[in-house]
């Protein structure tokens, strides 16, 4: 039985969890990562899991020099936002206007993914251990023991939590999580369209429902649709023809004919809260810690915060042990706004749209904002940190 000791021990090497590894080895942490799955390489197909990915974010992975590892041919920058409410209200957003070069980056989560293991691969400053499984966990003074089911043991000083919703670091640690179902479902496929969208994504507040076509390279576009379980079921039903029909209506024919690339994937569409972001000796970050509503596409984009907010409070109490509680607690406090705040507005709007009685305030104020400069480029700003 082997028995390995690290400053910080990151569970989960999704987006979230090998950013975090990457960053905490860069500031000269013993650091290991366990992922249970090997990831798939990435094919020619592209992702029907797409992410917009704000400049402050990309910023940062270009420190960690994962960026620059994507293929710049199947990344897209996203000079306009059109919002269209459902009783003629508008709003848009445009990154020329508030002087900046782009709101926001759309790539595939498969290739960050795959950028983001390549670079931890050439650094070879963090402890791999793919596929792993934890047996047990146990803590032991201010360590914790994890048991890897082939038996090694390691010891770490901070366990980063970044095993997704449903993660057993949270359960193990003893934090409670609330979940509150949206009662709808985010339908997802890629689409290539007969006119060009020129960077600019567009999202459609549809009652309850909100409609999003995200800008890929060349004519292509990528799809979210939130709404019922039973539409979701039936669009996932429908030929490649059927559906390309069925998007291009509800996306009132914006980008002309649309011709399917993917078959459509509904997931659940949930808000998650957790108690608090940490226990003894324990971080969480990413999807471990929060869920919200996809119709800002932020999920991602919070998970990467809190990587980053670790790793400056990891920096910034360089001597201290890295699981003292003090250090922990200063991480969740800088976590805990933005994420209620991205809670609360995502929630907000859900509601406000699938409120009937709400529709003349909710169309009447998008147009108020979007007769307004300053405001919007202060909006702009905000989407983009
Ligand atoms: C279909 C779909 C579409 C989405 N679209 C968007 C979008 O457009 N924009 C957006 O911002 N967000 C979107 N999201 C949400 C986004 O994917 C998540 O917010 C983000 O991926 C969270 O990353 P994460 O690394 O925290 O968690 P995950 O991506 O869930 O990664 C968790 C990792 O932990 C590993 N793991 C789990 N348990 C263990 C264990 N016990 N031991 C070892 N490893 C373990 C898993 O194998 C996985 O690799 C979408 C989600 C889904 C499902």
């Amino acid at each position: 039985m082997s028995f390995q000791r690290y400053q910080a021990v990151v569970v989960g090497a999704g987006l979230v969890g090998a950013a975090a590894a990457l960053a905490l080895a860069r500031q000269g942490l013993r650091v290991a990562l366990i992922e249970r799955a090997t990831p798939r390489p990435p094919g020619e197909d592209w992702d029907t899991r797409i992410y917009a990915l704000t400049p402050a974010n990309q910023r940062w992975l270009a420190g960690l020099g994962a960026w620059s590892r994507l293929d710049a041919a199947r990344v897209q920058p996203v000079f306009r936002m059109d919002v269209a409410g459902d009783a003629g209200g508008s709003l848009r957003l445009d990154a020329y206007a508030a002087g900046a070069a782009q709101l926001a980056f759309i790539f595939e989560n498969s290739r960050l993914q795959q950028a983001l293991w390549d670079t931890l691969a050439d650094q070879g400053e963090v402890a791999l251990h793919c596929p792993a499984d934890i047996a047990v966990m146990a803590r032991d003074g201010l360590d914790t023991h994890i048991t890897l089911t082939d038996g090694q043991v390691l010891a770490a000083q901070l366990v980063v939590a970044a095993d997704g919703a449903h993660s057993r670091v949270r359960d193990w640690a003893g934090i409670a999580s609330a979940t509150w179902a949206y009662e709808q479902s985010g339908v997802v496929a890629n689409f290539d369209c007969a006119r060009s969208h020129r960077g600019t994504a567009y999202q459609w507040f549809m009652g309850g429902e909100v409609l999003a076509f995200l800008p890929l390279p060349g004519t292509r576009m990528s799809m979210v649709w939130s709404t019922s379980p039973a539409h979701a079921e039936t669009l996932t039903a429908c030929n490649p023809a059927e559906l390309a029909e069925r998007v291009r209506e509800a996306g009132r024919d914006k980008l002309g004919e649309l011709a399917s690339l993917t078959p459509a994937a509904a997931y659940p569409l949930r808000l998650m809260r957790v108690e608090s972001l940490d226990a003894p000796g324990v971080a969480l970050v990413g999807d471990a810690g929060h869920g919200v509503h996809p119709l800002a596409g932020q999920g991602v984009n919070l998970g990467l915060g809190d990587a980053q907010a670790l790793a400056a409070v990891l920096a910034e109490f360089r001597r201290a042990h890295p699981g003292d509680p003090r250090v922990l607690a200063q991480y969740a406090r800088l976590r805990a706004e933005p994420i209620a705040r991205m809670q609360a507005v995502t929630h907000g709007l859900h509601h406000l749209f699938a409120d009937a009685r709400a529709g003349w305030l909710r169309n009447a104020g998008m147009s108020l904002v979007d007769r307004l400069a300053p405001l919007k480029t202060v909006l702009v700003r905000a989407a983009m940190s």
